[in-house]
């Protein structure tokens, strides 16, 4: 499974059709200050499903949507795909490509879409489950986290740390055996 590629409009500072292909490989956002380097992880988030607007750097959702600029004027409506390789079926999906949708209109209106289709934002989570890409996971990791990682009790730190590796369920599983 692969990330290919991220189409960003009406959200945040991007009010044009904004699309990034990712190639193989590492890839590097550089950009001066407020140029929207942020904006565009937060989109990722966003199209994953995230349900918290505080942690976009918002008060309510519909901040998210373009609110307009000196010569610009607000827009209606905010929309973010996200195109992935599924080739090898990695996500529970029987499409060899995976194009995840979601859109908000300033009234409230929303909706997702996979491949197209309606869907519910349950539906998306569920693509998502343990793929290490759900929107709670850790492979988005924001510069505040950052912070609290290196802050953190070295027992936080370690429950982390064995949470990325795959091995915290294990250890869940064992407690619970070892308690029953
Ligand atoms: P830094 O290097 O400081 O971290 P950055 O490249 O991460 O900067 P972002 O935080 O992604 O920058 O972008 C901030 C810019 O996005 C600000 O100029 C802000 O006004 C703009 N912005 C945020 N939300 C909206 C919105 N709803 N409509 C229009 N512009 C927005
Ligand atoms: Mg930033």
């Amino acid at each position: 499974m692969k990330l290919k590629t991220l189409e960003i409009s009406g959200f945040k500072s991007f009010a044009d059709k904004t699309k990034i292909e990712f190639m193989s490989g590492l890839t590097g956002i550089v950009g001066p200050n407020g140029s929207g380097k942020s904006n565009i992880i937060e989109a990722i988030r966003w199209v994953l499903g995230e349900q918290s607007a505080k942690d976009l750097r918002g008060t309510k959702m519909t901040d998210v949507i373009f609110a307009g600029s000196a010569n610009r004027k607000p827009l209606n409506r905010a929309e973010v795909s996200i195109t992935f390789d599924n080739a090898d079926h990695y996500l529970k999906s029987d499409f060899s490509e995976v194009k995840v949708t979601r859109r908000l209109f300033r009234n409230g209106e929303s909706g997702y879409l996979v491949n197209g289709q309606d869907c519910r934002l349950r539906d998306i989570l569920e693509l998502f489950m343990d793929t290490g890409l759900g929107r709670e996971s850790f492979s988005i990791i924001s510069q505040g986290r950052v912070e609290a990682i290196f802050n953190s009790k070295p027992e936080d730190r370690r429950s982390i740390i064995e949470e990325v590796a795959g091995v915290y369920k294990y250890k869940q599983n064992k407690d619970k055996a070892q308690k029953e």
